[in-house]
């Protein structure tokens, strides 16, 4: 049975809404003069809200989430058919979804070898920093406690987690945080920081001297997005990640990659790390796991990192001390499993290589009709437009303006994001992720309605 409201429960639900919900990212004020919208149905990339209106959606969800786009009965269908069978067991001990997910997933990232099931991004990340401070105190006598992170790069909500954001607006106001997080610099060549022939090595080389300033013998771990997300759709330049491996393996740091954008066919592999060679230690995901289906994040690790919790049985310590509780939860591993057999029997990877190339086509296309976009950047279907007043001096766009190119993509049926309030001055980029189903139709509604705003918007 599908669920079917009348104009009335819309136009209340739209006033509930108003009135009782406190939303993500929005200004408090707002909504006292425009109502709420209040998204009711989805299938496949398409939208519709409360007023009847159809919208395209390029950013998955809003938040680069749903990879395989709505409306998937079958993936319903497992949950479903899941609950009913057992929703639920987070105690010693697993269950049937949980250990075939594990199974299946574990066959997609080679070297890796455990799965710790948690159900957001933040709190996947945090299981990494708890684990590496455990380590430390097992392994190297307190040393060796300290993670660093990246400028621009973000890892989550909690408090936790804010301590290595590197977007500085997301965590304002929210101190004090946690000690023993440490900053390197972004790798974003379009925003140079070196005048130097190999960006990518130099801009690595600056990960080393923050080691060695620092003290190896103090640094357990680094996290890092493989393509920066909210930072500015920033993919790294050639030889960056190279040369980081053999700086983690130089100073035994262990490397923690947070695929919680990236992860499960967002760059056109599995995995954002898997397009540039590198070994992780740690990898955590969430968003398109379970395509936003149901709530689940997995922490993945190594044998290696797995048996450094290995001990002689009198040693109370000799497991990670961590439980999540709706880690239990059977609705999220069911629903992965599903959306990785969606993934490749309609070979998502091999669409969102070719419509990922399209799209990047259509937006360097658009540079030169429009001065004001100074940069594309993107792997897959995972696209930035970075747009700056200048583009001799690359002196970056307003904020506002790069607000209303958003607005009037919207007004035109289409959602994108952008770079929003995260990192002082460089909230200046237009964001794109449509799911990975997106068709070449698709991909060219979304860029000529960026054609149409820019043109309104900047003349
Ligand atoms: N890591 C990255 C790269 C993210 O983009 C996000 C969320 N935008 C997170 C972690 C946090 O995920 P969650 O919101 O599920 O906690």
């Amino acid at each position: 049975m599908t669920l079917s409201f009348s104009q009335n429960d819309l136009s209340h639900a739209v006033e509930a809404d108003r009135n009782n919900v406190w939303h993500h990212l929005s200004q408090h004020k707002q909504y006292e003069t425009v109502d709420p919208r209040v998204f009711v149905e989805g299938k496949g990339m398409r939208l519709w809200d409360a007023t009847g209106k159809e919208f395209l959606d390029a950013v998955s969800g809003g938040v680069w989430t749903v990879n395989v786009g709505y409306g998937r009965e079958s993936i319903a269908n497992v949950i479903r058919d899941q609950l009913i069978k057992l929703n639920y067991w987070a105690g010693a001990g697993g269950t049937v979804p949980g250990a075939l997910f594990a199974e299946k997933l574990l066959t997609k990232m080679p070297g890796m070898s455990r799965v710790y099931y948690s159900n957001s991004g933040s709190e996947a990340n945090e299981k990494v920093y708890k684990m590496v401070r455990q380590i430390s105190v097992r392994h190297y006598k307190g040393k060796k406690n300290k993670i660093l992170f990246r400028d621009r790069d973000y890892h989550g909500t909690t408090i936790g987690t804010l301590a290595t954001s590197g977007q500085d607006q997301r965590a304002e106001q929210y101190g004090p945080f946690p000690e023993g997080f440490v900053r390197v610099p972004h790798c974003l060549e379009y925003r140079k920081q070196w005048d130097v022939e190999n960006y990518g090595e130099r801009a690595a080389d600056a990960i080393e001297e923050v080691i060695l300033r620092e003290g190896p013998d103090t640094i357990g771990a680094i996290v890092l997005e493989p393509v920066t997300a909210g930072g500015g759709v920033i993919t790294p330049p050639e030889g960056y990640w190279q040369r980081v491996q053999e700086i983690c393996r130089k100073y035994e740091i262990l490397l923690h990659i947070d695929e919680v954008v990236c992860g499960v066919g967002r760059t056109g592999t599995w995995f954002g790390y898997q397009n540039y060679g590198i070994e992780p230690d740690f990898v955590t995901m969430a968003k398109g796991v379970a395509s936003g289906y149901a709530a689940i994040s997995c922490t993945v690790t190594t044998e290696k990192v797995f048996d450094l919790f290995k001990d002689a049985p009198e040693d109370t310590m000799s497991f990670f001390r961590d439980i999540s509780t709706f880690g239990g939860c059977t609705a999220g591993p069911a629903a992965a499993l599903e959306n990785l057999r969606i993934i490749e029997d309609e070979q998502l990877l091999e669409n969102t290589i070719a419509m990922g190339d399209r799209l990047m086509d259509n937006l360097t296309t658009l540079m030169d009709k429009h001065a004001v976009i100074g940069d594309v950047r993107g792997k897959g279907l995972f696209c930035g437009a970075e747009l700056v007043a200048d583009r001799k001096t690359r002196e970056p766009m307003d904020e506002k303006k790069v607000a209303a190119v958003v607005a009037d993509v919207m007004g035109q049926g289409v959602i994108i994001g952008m770079t929003n309030r995260s990192i002082p001055k460089y909230n200046n980029t237009l964001c794109l992720s449509p799911a990975l189903i997106a068709k070449p139709d698709d991909i060219d509604l979304i860029t000529d309605a960026i054609d149409g705003a820019l043109t309104r918007v900047f003349g």
